[in-house]
């Protein structure tokens, strides 16, 4: 019987197996992939994690890895498909490389598998991701300072955005598919105040263009705009489909906890992006693991 199995790679569950090691826990990391790292590791670069400046999303993440490795923390790779909470632990269930399932037995789960930002779809954003393309205005967007760039999406994220590119960039398009916006009344007010913000609606991008970067965007009229940045904000898409019958979701997805990550189900943590927070960055998410493991010691000695 394991101590703690933690589910997912990036900085949250990297953060939690270093501390579940350095707490001599008996711990695995269970991860989709080799060297996922999560979200981040579409920043080109990032700037904001303390006392890491000036390195790729990629080679952060690495470094987390790294740290990681050095602990000795066992990574397993493979899909966990199913979890059940039986007599007072988990079994953890998961498709390895294989094709078989294995089931693992442990006390404590802590579930730090993010969440993914939501696509636009249309020609060209594959093509261009951290080439131009971004979908985290805070990471990315001092390396647009008096560029162009255009904010999709009309949330509370993509009208924060839009204010937050306002203050860095030349020029900044808002484009949003309706003309009613689902985020707050005041950013939009302060949005329409700001010379530098153009607010188009009614339109959808189709295509994003350029040559080794983004160069323009067409919108669905037609419309050809000059940018250099594209910010896609149009929601999030928490993974937290196999905690469905657990009852311990938001009406967004998300997994209900506070800062100490417990969940209300016995035995199940939550850390990073996929918890019910304000900031989600890497530095809230690393943060998360730590709390997450710090509560699932306490936990463990009441058992
Ligand atoms: P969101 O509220 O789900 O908004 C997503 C936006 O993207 C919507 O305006 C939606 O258009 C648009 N959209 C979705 N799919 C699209 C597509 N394929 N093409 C073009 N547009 C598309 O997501 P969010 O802005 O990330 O916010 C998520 C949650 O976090 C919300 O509850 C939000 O209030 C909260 N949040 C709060 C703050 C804050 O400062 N308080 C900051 C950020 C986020 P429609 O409107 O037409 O559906």
């Amino acid at each position: 019987m394991l101590d703690v199995i933690i589910i997912g790679s990036g900085p949250a569950g990297l953060s939690a197996a270093v501390y579940a090691k350095r707490a001599n826990l008996n711990v695995i990391l269970i991860e989709k992939e080799y060297m996922g790292t999560g979200q981040i590791a579409y920043s080109s670069q990032v700037d904001n994690y303390l006392g890491l400046p000036k390195m790729s999303g990629y080679d952060l993440g690495e470094t987390f890895r790294n740290h990681a490795e050095e602990f000795g923390v066992e990574f397993v790779e493979g899909e966990v498909t199913k979890l059940e909470h039986n007599n007072g632990y988990w079994t953890v269930s998961m498709l390895n490389e294989d094709e078989k399932t294995v089931h693992y037995e442990t006390q404590t789960v802590v579930y730090a598998t993010g969440s993914s930002h939501r696509l636009l779809g249309c020609t060209g954003e594959d093509t261009f991701q951290a080439k131009g393309v971004s979908y985290c205005a805070v990471c990315d967007g001092s390396f647009y300072k008096d560029k162009v760039t255009a904010v999709i999406g009309g949330g509370d994220t993509a009208l924060n955005d839009a204010l937050y590119l306002s203050e860095l960039c030349e020029t900044v398009y808002l484009i949003h598919r309706r003309d009613t916006f689902r985020g707050s009344v005041s950013a939009l007010k302060k949005l329409e105040a700001k010379e530098n913000v153009k607010i188009i609606t009614n339109a959808t991008v189709s295509e994003i263009s350029g040559d080794k970067k983004v160069t323009s965007i067409t919108l669905n009229d037609g419309t050809n705009l000059e940018v250099q940045g594209v910010f896609v904000a149009v929601g999030m898409i928490p993974q937290t489909a196999l905690l469905k019958e657990f009852d311990v979701l938001d009406a967004q997805g998300y997994i209900i906890a506070d800062e100490t990550c417990a969940t209300s189900a016995e035995g199940l943590y939550v850390a990073g992006d996929v918890r019910t927070k304000k900031l989600r960055q890497a530095i809230t998410a690393a943060a998360d693991g730590a709390c997450a493991i710090q509560s699932v010691q306490e936990y463990l000695l009441t058992k």
